[in-house]
């Protein structure tokens, strides 16, 4: 029998029995991490792709630390602040123009799930209460509810729930990468599938549920611009609702402050979270458009949308976001665009990788494995504790390798990673 941890704390996506024990992290500056016992790690993966602009950041933590001593929380019914309102323009006049109507809640998980619930209720009070089912991507991942979870590809993760999760037909991803010659027939199969699914089950899709040009969690899978171009017009023709989960992708990540204006689409519905306070709090919004806002805007009570959580704007929330955004204008995602370009060259001619793909200031690459690939593929730990005893915090999804470090990360901090990388390569 296994000796117990030590420790209280049950944590997330881990079988406690296997686990390796957990790091201390004392402090964090910039792109480092420092741990109880001294040692440094570079955050190459922004903590979980929420770090945006470094860790324990003077601007934001100023901002948290002002707006504490004036006013932390207020219930949001009826209540509001500057920082709700403040952000909340800030926010629509970043987006494309519809979107217009902001509505807050905690974390990716919950803005899907706002959004999930927007776009069904929108059919009923619009007078189509037929439209009921959903439609997603092979691969998506959404967040660990329940609404979250049906949105996303069934796995390890889903499968004792799978009798709680409700149905939501899957539209082939197709995936892309560095000399792909194929895409264009993966993509015309893809709408393809989705017409048919539209064709067959007229004026009975709600919405299409999406991760605009990465699929984070399902593997860092990339697709192009113009499928979500093609993808829109379809769903406009068949008057389906069209919502973009940016929980990853928002924020500069891919280049441009959004996928949506990377890709000059326009969805119905936005998702952002994540990067929103600079990874400080946990904050999350759901953004829509008129047409949306205009179908619970009513004098018949039930139609409103009813629909909370008690830190629902939380100001210090807003007020880290203010201030992150503020850090945005500078636009240092941009030179790490550049930097992480340069650096893919370097990725095509290891014999040992494939699939090399990058969009903005995210790279992947999957590596040559014998057996299936998968999350649980082994080589995927094994470069992790690694990369680990090198200094470099890093969690393959599998056999795939991504680099998604906070933009402050220097040109020699980044091109050390890549060193790492090939050093571990070869002794693989
Ligand atoms: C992480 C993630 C979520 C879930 O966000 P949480 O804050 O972990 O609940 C949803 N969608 C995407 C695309 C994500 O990457």
């Amino acid at each position: 029998m296994a000796e117990y941890p030590t420790s209280h704390v049950w944590s997330p996506f881990t079988q406690m029995k296997a686990a390796v024990p957990t790091l201390n992290v004392r402090s964090g500056s910039g792109a480092v991490l420092e741990l109880q016992d001294g040692r440094r790690l570079l955050d190459c993966i922004s903590s979980w792709w929420v770090t945006l602009h470094g860790h324990a950041q003077p601007e934001i933590a100023a901002a948290i630390a002002a707006q504490a001593q004036q006013l932390e929380q207020v219930l949001a019914a009826g209540f509001t602040h500057r920082p709700a309102e403040e952000l909340a323009r800030r926010l629509v006049d970043s987006l494309p123009a519809p979107l217009q109507w902001v509505f807050y809640s905690d974390d990716g998980s919950t803005a899907v799930e706002v959004a999930l619930k927007l776009a069904y209720q929108f059919w009923q009070n619009t007078g189509e209460p037929d439209r009921r089912r959903f439609l997603r991507l092979e691969g998506a991942y959404h967040g660990d509810t329940l609404g979250a979870m049906s949105l996303g590809e069934r796995s390890l993760f889903t499968a004792p729930f799978v009798d709680l999760l409700f149905p939501a037909e899957a539209v082939p991803f197709p995936a892309t990468w560095e000399g792909d010659d194929d895409v264009e027939a993966k993509e015309a199969q893809a709408l393809a599938h989705l017409q048919g699914l539209l064709a067959e089950h007229p004026g009975e899709y709600a919405a299409m549920v999406l991760e605009p040009l990465v699929q984070g969690a399902g593997g860092m899978r990339m697709c192009r611009p113009q499928f979500l171009v093609a993808l829109q017009a379809l769903l406009r023709e068949h008057d389906v609702l069209m919502i973009y989960d940016e929980v990853l992708t928002g924020f500069g990540r891919t280049g441009e402050l959004f996928a949506c204006q990377k890709t000059a689409t326009q969805p119905d519905i936005i998702c952002l979270a994540k990067g929103l306070t600079g990874g400080f709090l946990p904050l999350a919004a759901t953004v829509c458009n008129g047409r949306v806002f205009d179908a619970f805007y009513h004098d018949d009570p039930s139609k409103a949308f009813y629909h909370g959580h008690s830190y629902t704007a939380n100001p210090l929330g807003c007020a880290a976001a203010l201030a992150s955004l503020d850090l945005l204008v500078a636009e240092k995602y941009r030179s790490l665009t550049d930097w992480q370009r340069e650096q893919v060259t370097r990725l095509n001619q290891h014999e040992r990788l494939c699939r090399v793909r990058r969009c903005g200031t995210i790279v992947a690459v999957d590596v040559l494995v014998d057996g299936d690939e998968g999350y649980l593929h082994q080589v995927g730990s094994l470069l992790r504790e690694r990369f680990l005893a090198r200094g470099f915090l890093l969690r393959p999804l599998g056999n795939t390798v991504y680099i998604l470090p906070p933009y402050c990360i220097d040109r020699t901090q980044l091109s050390s990673i890549y060193d790492v990388l090939f050093e571990l390569l070869d002794e693989l």
